[in-house]
């Protein structure tokens, strides 16, 4: 997709502070992050939400999430805990429309929101 930002930073015409990449996804920095360790998670393949996802591609998702715990391991925050969170289209506070998970975790002790602070 040529105007797809996270295609842009996959194709490597955008720059981004890659933490992992293989052949089906990349992992780089959130631009704007909301916690000490905020990543995103992005399959190559532009698949618009989690909603467009297809009965081949559901593997990804498994992968998805299986490398985020990889890369909180990595981040060294494993034992304190963190959040995978996967907006879904606009009413889910999608604003990217290119599948991705966000991995946040990294707070002190206490600083992390509750899923009942996130409803509005
Ligand atoms: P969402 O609301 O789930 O669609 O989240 C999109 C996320 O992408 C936001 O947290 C943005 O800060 C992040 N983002 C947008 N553009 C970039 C970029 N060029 N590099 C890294 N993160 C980005
Ligand atoms: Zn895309």
């Amino acid at each position: 997709m040529k105007d797809c930002v996270f295609c842009q930073i996959i194709r490597g015409e955008k720059e981004s502070q890659c933490v992992y990449e293989d052949e089906t996804l990349m992992a780089f920095k959130d631009a704007h992050p909301q916690a000490p360790v905020h990543v995103l998670l992005v399959p190559k393949k532009h698949i618009r939400s989690l909603n467009d996802v297809e009965e081949d591609d559901r593997s990804l998702i498994s992968e998805l999430i299986l490398r985020a715990r990889e890369i909180a391991a990595a981040a060294g925050i494993a034992a304190s805990g963190y959040k995978l969170i996967l907006n879904v289209e606009q009413g889910g506070g999608q604003y990217v429309f290119h599948l991705h998970m966000h991995l946040l975790g990294g707070w002190k002790e206490g600083g992390h929101l509750r899923i009942k602070d996130l409803i509005p």
